[in-house]
């Protein structure tokens, strides 16, 4: 067993600003002699001093989805993949309002459109800054925009509409980039990044793992992201097996490990905001609550194809783990009303999929009302 100084060291070196050596960054991830328990102590006395006790609930919306012209392995809306996904073009002004409004309602501090496809037009790039303004003033909500690639007069433009957080995730590290996309390389990928920081707007980027990654590549992409001052947001999401897609399972990811994984990307990027993403029922389990230690945000109401936890289930799991969420409604309530909402039978051995009522709430919503109206 590695001793408690070990461990101490490892919160010490991380809050006085120090990278953890290589030899410590294998034993995170490797070292049978870890003791699970103090791993997520250690990085927990971080995640508490940058964030209290608070998780920031993340809700995602596909406001354009599928028909791709990229080959991403792990993507339900490549090329490349045959997954049967509901494909559709850019969402109307007033379903993505009403989206942003219901994800405000549902204690969303963040709400996050992400769009298909490797980069926007000038035109849509015009659009999206009314969309921006328009959410802004509607709704106390924080606006994060995953576009694609995207250029640095264009990342100013978000920027000045008042764009909070731009989403661009590396996925992997540059070496293993080759084997997970052909379409793209990673230098591209790191040319947003470049853009999004020249622009001054805050970055959300992050990985996959379990992408027959090396833990040397879990290890090189957190460094990665360290180098960027304007990553404030770190998704470390586990690869979702979806069936038509190309990468469906190619490490074999444990609850303890996607533990310590996430541990380690709060060693390495302590301050940031490191959010347990895709796969956290899947790969997690029944430890997900305990990712909430290293981990100080999550998503709602799954990803961008594959359902999650219920509302009801996700909130209550924060509340019962001792954490409270960063939002003006208030838990309780907002587990009391979700009493009879969404669930989805999600299991920890399928992954299934959104269905056209789940990519489009408010479409749902508004037919139920329209009906109600009659
Ligand atoms: S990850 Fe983005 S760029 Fe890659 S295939 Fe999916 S939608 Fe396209």
């Amino acid at each position: 067993m590695m001793n408690t100084k070990f461990y101490t060291n490892l919160t010490n070196k991380s809050l006085s600003g120090e990278i953890l050596s290589s030899e410590e960054c294998q034993a995170i991830l490797t070292s049978p002699k870890i003791q699970l328990l103090s791993l997520l102590q250690a990085a927990y006395k971080l995640r508490f001093k940058y964030w209290k006790n608070e998780v920031r609930i993340h809700i995602i919306n596909n406001v354009q989805n599928g028909s791709c012209s990229e080959d991403c392995h792990y993507c339900a809306q490549s090329k490349s993949s045959s997954a049967k996904i509901e494909k559709y073009p850019m969402k109307s002004d007033d379903e993505i309002f009403k989206e942003a409004e219901q994800a405000y309602k549902a204690g969303a501090f963040r709400h996050c459109m992400v769009f298909s496809g490797k980069c926007q037009s000038k035109s849509r790039i015009k659009h999206l800054v009314s969309i921006i303004k328009e959410i802004k003033s509607r709704f106390p909500i924080e606006v994060c925009v995953s576009p694609g690639f995207i250029t640095e007069d264009e990342a100013k433009i978000l920027k000045k509409a008042g764009l909070n957080r731009l989403n661009h995730n590396i996925n992997t590290s540059a070496n293993h980039y080759k084997n997970i996309c052909t379409t793209h390389s990673f230098q591209k990928r790191i040319d947003t990044l470049n853009a999004a920081q020249n622009a001054e707007l805050d970055i959300c980027s992050g990985v996959i793992v379990g992408m027959g990654e090396s833990i040397d590549d879990i290890i090189d992409a957190a460094l990665t992201l360290r180098k960027f001052k304007n990553v404030k947001s770190i998704p470390v999401n586990f690869l979702l097996p979806i069936e038509g897609n190309v990468l469906t399972k190619a490490n074999e990811l444990t609850p303890q490990l996607c533990l310590r994984i996430l541990c380690l990307y709060r060693f390495l990027n302590p301050a940031v905001e490191i959010r347990i993403a895709a796969g956290r029922e899947y790969h997690l389990r029944d430890l997900q609550a305990l990712g909430l230690y290293p981990a100080s945000s999550i998503f709602m109401d799954g990803y961008l194809n594959a359902t999650g936890l219920s509302r009801k289930k996700t909130l209550q799991m924060i509340k019962d783990a001792g954490f409270t969420i960063k939002s003006d409604q208030n838990l309780d309530e907002l587990i009391d009303r979700e009493e009879n909402a969404y669930e989805s039978n999600i299991t920890s051995e399928s992954v299934v999929m959104k269905k056209y009522s789940d990519l489009h709430p408010s479409f749902s919503k508004m037919n139920v009302e329209e009906q109600n109206e009659d």
